[in-house]
């Protein structure tokens, strides 16, 4: 399926190696087996790819929405007809299973198709003038060449999250995927360039991060950077960006709430807080990470799902039947471990997993793990753990439930589960977060805006307000005779 050594650096609508020739190993993280080597590219081939888009830029921004929204549909025609095979390389290089990774192909196709739609629909504003002698106008622009940085977790709908809305609004884009995986990214660019996408329209550099990264921020032509990762790393592309006031949207980490009532519905709530926690094994920035369960339902809470976490299994994502797959590597598995045993010592009780897989696969593999008795001060209650643990608390009362929820510096995603209706719009209201999920825990949509608040991020992906992160409003104010 693959070469040894895979060209991945597009620049100006052509495949590139670097002069030095130097690869990046991607890696399987189930098997821990060597994929393919990636060309490893640094500060000149991002200057290359931002000069580039520059010039691409005066003519894409200038041609209709109608005629940009032609290579998205295309594009999304062709991901489509492509799941299976777009699925598979995820999965070996990412190793989330594949029926997740086909529902995150078919995902990152809807992105395409949504902003093919958007693209003719930036709308400006024409404003009522209080002087008779004045017109105001507001025209909307493309803010111009994007640096798009994303990362491992979704590493293809992340990508069409970000270029889509970019693309309708008229901008065009230097891409940095996540090393992990980078080859999810070159068959994006590949199939936006079977799409008619015009060279220098879209450039994907892959290598060096911090040097791509830096050659991004200190680019006086990079007018907007549009990432999703850490917010460690996004705390300092804030930073570096400050030199240039450059625009930012930024998804970042979480520590999702899942808040359930004594009148949940039982079955529901334990399915979906699974689903929540155990989708693409924990490494998902809107997991549920900390789960609340009125102290009346607990024990019946606490029984069906384990027993739903007990039926998982654990495997190579490459086989129909696997629901868990690798953490993606060591480092993310020393994290669990960690979160686990500072658990565990400070009382925590493990009702099911708690420890590494006993299975044949070299890659780093965890049981799926459900824990009692957690109290606030253990280290998973505040950090996000990105791994399959699942801490259960309870309360009483619902302020408590709230203000346990809200006590945290990330904003991103908080989950209710109830059958009362004004309970679910007053506890909504009243969640310090950017996405609500009432008895819902996948509000990731094309359509709709997601985006944190707090130290989870800035901006919106989704929706017509994914647009707007890359459209200036111009305000012109005239004056007539
Ligand atoms: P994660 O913990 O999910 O790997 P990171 O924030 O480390 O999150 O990575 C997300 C993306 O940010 C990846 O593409 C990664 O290569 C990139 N990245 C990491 N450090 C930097 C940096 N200093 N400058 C630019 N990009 C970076």
């Amino acid at each position: 399926m693959f070469d040894r050594e895979t060209k991945s650096i597009f620049i100006n609508g052509k495949w590139r190696e670097t002069e030095s020739g130097k690869t990046d190993t991607v890696y399987n993280p189930a098997t821990l087996e060597p994929i393919t080597g990636v060309t490893y590219g640094g500060e000149q081939e991002t200057q290359d790819a931002i000069m580039d888009a520059k010039e691409a830029f005066k003519t894409w921004s200038t041609i209709t929405g109608r005629e940009r929204s032609r290579v998205l549909y295309k594009a999304h025609e062709l991901m489509l007809e492509d799941v299976d095979r777009l699925g598979e390389i995820l999965t070996t290089e990412q190793g989330k299973p594949l029926k997740e990774a086909k529902g995150e192909i078919k995902g990152a196709a809807s992105f395409l198709l949504w902003y093919a739609e958007e693209a003719s629909r930036a709308y400006g504003e024409w404003i009522p003038s209080s002087i008779k002698s004045k017109r105001m106008l507001v025209i909307p622009q493309p803010v111009g060449v994007v640096g798009a940085i994303t990362p491992w977790n979704f590493p293809s709908s992340m990508i069409t999250r970000k270029i889509a809305p970019a693309l309708a609004a008229g901008c065009t884009v230097v891409l940095k995927p996540a090393p992990e995986t980078p080859l999810s990214a070159l068959e994006i660019v590949k199939i936006l360039e079977r799409a008619g996408l015009p060279q220098g329209v879209v450039n994907l550099v892959t290598g060096d991060a911090k040097a791509i990264g830096t050659t991004l921020l200190k680019s006086r032509d990079v007018k907007l950077i549009t990432f999703t990762g850490s917010t460690e790393v996004g705390k300092y592309l804030m930073r570096e960006s400050a030199d240039h006031v450059k625009k930012l949207s930024l998804e970042l980490g979480g520590h999702a709430p899942i808040l359930v009532f004594d009148d949940a519905d039982l079955e529901t709530a334990a399915t979906l807080a699974l689903a929540s926690k155990f989708r693409n094994n924990g490494q998902t920035c809107i997991c549920a990470n900390r789960i609340y369960v009125h102290e009346s339902v607990k024990d019946q809470f606490t029984e069906v799902l384990t027993k739903k976490v007990n039926n998982l299994k654990i495997g190579y994502g490459l086989e129909e039947d696997t629901d868990l797959g690798p953490l993606i590597n060591e480092q993310a598995s020393q994290k669990v471990e960690k979160h686990l045993d500072d658990a565990i010592t400070k009382g925590a009780n493990v009702v099911t997993g708690g420890k590494k897989w006993d299975g044949d696969l070299k890659g780093y593999f965890y049981y799926p793990t459900v824990l009692a008795d957690v109290s606030d001060d253990m280290v998973i209650m505040h950090e996000e753990t990105f791994g399959p643990l699942m801490p259960i608390q309870t309360f009483t009362d619902e302020d408590t439930a709230i203000k346990k929820a809200n006590d945290t510096d990330y904003g991103l995603a908080a989950y209710i589960f109830t059958e009362t209706t004004s309970r679910a719009i007053r506890v909504s209201e009243k969640l310090e977060y950017g996405i609500v999920g009432v008895n819902d825990v996948f509000p990731a949509v094309a359509e709709a805006p997601f985006g944190g608040i707090k130290q989870s991020g800035i901006g919106k992906e989704g929706g017509h307000h994914g647009m707007h992160e890359f459209l200036e409003m111009k305000y012109v104010s005239m004056g007539i005779k």
